[in-house]
């Protein structure tokens, strides 16, 4: 066997100690082609270490150990941010969606994420976008291509959640002239920057970052799990929705003769309670959130020139028009709100100014959570001496009181705060102990553990619909399409 370089060496420990979002910077920058995704898309390299020069570059880019928030936004906004900025530095937000009908009612929320890459291909800003597909040889498996044509842009429609690299494809344009598009979760953006700053004639070739919002990925465990539990067989689904329908959607498989199946609880019938997309990702999470993204803080693609998201607005449970589908949509930077600006100009997609001041309340709880959630899990592993990843501030340091706060102010959280995230950690004591939470993940999937999960969701989505009501009832709804009369 051939001998780990120091460099192999300190991936694997980084790996080891679940510090890997599975972005696959590493691959992607790699000048030798040791690294691949493997695994669960894990980095291998496994018989190709002695093309290793030890050159670092792999563990430099490594977003999962290092990514400086205060450091990045100096460098990209000019600034860093500040007690409001709860959702990153930005210039402009909106709501809207792509005009194309087809692509808009295909797609997860408005359709941008298919329609910015689609224009800018058309348009000659772009050769390629990065994009993520359902892989040919797994149903349930995403696989990141470089899309060249609108028929592969149209197959990326929809989110995938389980772990994804993109990154690894850096490697697959380096010979190419591009420029290309990018979309990915926080955790890929945060890669595209590092690429960029250590490899500038890589970081050229990408025209325009376009993030996603993101609470968690799933592990792909989780697929497998469920498809053993209704006794699935992979090689009759042609391929898994985790986001079908429009807003808030329903996971679903379609089988190879053309039938849905949704998921969970595959025999009842479609007037029985099932959990939406929403519900069931919730509850997936706290049995399969991988142990990198509950150190994650990063719920809004805050270095991305553009952040889509779900309009999770208040009010969205009970606006039958937003499941039409809508984006809200952050334009962070010059170049962002440009290509923003030019695709509205050119009648491919429809934008609404949506309040700087209200972007803040968007999908707050999520941030919230995210961030709480983060600073709870590496305070605890610092304690043990475990490595943690570095953003560039203290990790107390980031929330305050209820309120995310500046990234770079210093003030330790209350007692209340604290007792919060440990609550709110708490709950995904199953994700950690695999031994007791398949288990009960099992039980929660089978006939009888459905009435537990209709109990815990099904009075809150009547509750919250009927609260959404009569706010909107009340007038205090305000910030939707003016043209589609919301
Ligand atoms: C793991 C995950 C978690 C998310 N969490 C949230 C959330 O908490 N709140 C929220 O508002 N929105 C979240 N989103 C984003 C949301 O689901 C939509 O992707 C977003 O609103 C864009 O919708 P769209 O209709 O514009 O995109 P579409 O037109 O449907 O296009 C989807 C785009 O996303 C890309 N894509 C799909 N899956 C992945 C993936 N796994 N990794 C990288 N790129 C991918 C596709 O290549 C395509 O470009 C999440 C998405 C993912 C993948
Ligand atoms: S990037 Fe450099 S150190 Fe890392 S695997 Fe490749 S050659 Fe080795
Ligand atoms: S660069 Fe990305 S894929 Fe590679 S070890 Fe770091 S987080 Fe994992
Ligand atoms: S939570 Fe963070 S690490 Fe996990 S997929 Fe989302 S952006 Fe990446």
């Amino acid at each position: 066997m051939q001998p780990m370089t120091n460099s192999l060496g300190r991936l694997r420990d980084i790996i080891a100690h679940k510090l890997c979002h599975r972005c696959g910077s590493c691959a992607g920058i790699c000048p030798t082609g040791v690294i691949r995704p493997g695994r669960d898309y894990y980095p291998e390299w496994e018989g190709r270490e002695k093309s290793c020069t030890d050159c670092d570059l792999c563990v430099r880019v490594c977003p999962g150990i290092e990514f400086s928030f205060p450091g990045n936004a100096q460098r990209i906004f000019g600034r860093t941010p500040t007690a409001a900025d709860t959702h990153g530095l930005f210039l402009k937000a909106y709501i809207g969606y792509a005009t194309d009908t087809a692509l808009r009612e295909g797609a997860t929320s408005g359709g941008l994420g298919t329609q910015i890459p689609l224009w800018m291909i058309g348009s000659g800003k772009a050769r390629g976008a990065f994009a993520v597909v359902v892989d040919e040889a797994c149903p349930w498996r995403p696989k990141a291509i470089i899309a060249r044509t609108s028929e592969q842009l149209f197959a990326a429609r929809l989110s995938k959640y389980p772990a994804c690299p993109v990154n690894h494809l850096f490697a697959d344009i380096k010979n190419e002239t591009g420029p290309f598009v990018f979309t990915g979760l926080p955790c890929h953006i945060h890669s595209v920057r590092k690429i960029a700053s250590l490899n500038r004639a890589l970081g050229d070739k990408i025209a325009l970052t376009v993030g996603l919002f993101c609470h968690s990925c799933l592990e792909h465990q989780a697929i497998r799990d469920i498809f053993e539990i209704y006794g699935i067989d992979e090689k009759t689904i042609d391929r898994v929705e985790y986001r079908g329908g429009k807003l808030p959607g329903y996971i679903r498989a379609l089988t190879k003769r053309g039938e849905w199946v949704y998921l969970p609880y595959p025999h009842l019938g479609p007037d029985k309670y099932r959990p939406n997309a929403k519900e069931c990702l919730t509850f997936f999470f706290k049995f399969y959130s991988p142990p990198r993204c509950r150190l994650c803080i990063d719920a809004s693609a805050e270095y991305a020139d553009i952040t889509i998201g779900d309009p999770w607005y208040k009010g969205w449970e009970a606006d039958e028009k937003l499941r039409q589908g809508y984006s809200l949509i952050i334009a962070r930077t010059e170049r962002g709100l440009r290509a923003l600006e030019e695709a509205q100009a050119a009648g491919v997609i429809a934008l609404e100014p949506f309040p700087a001041d209200r972007i803040s309340l968007s999908q707050v709880a999520m941030v919230r959570h995210k961030k709480m959630r983060a600073e709870h899990n590496i305070t605890r592993r610092m304690r043990k001496g475990l490595p943690v990843p570095s953003y560039g501030f203290y990790p107390g340091a980031s929330i305050s009181d209820n309120k995310v706060v500046a990234h770079a102010s210093v003030c330790a959280p209350s007692l209340a705060v604290r007792l919060r995230a440990a609550l709110h950690c708490a709950t995904y004591f199953a994700a950690d102990r695999p031994r007791l939470g398949t288990p009960l993940f099992r039980f929660l999937l089978s006939r009888p553990g459905r009435y537990v999960v209709g109990a815990l969701f099904f009075p809150r989505r009547v509750l919250q619909a009927l609260w959404e009501k009569l706010k909107h009832r009340a007038g205090r709804q305000r910030y939707f399409m003016k043209n589609s009369g919301v």
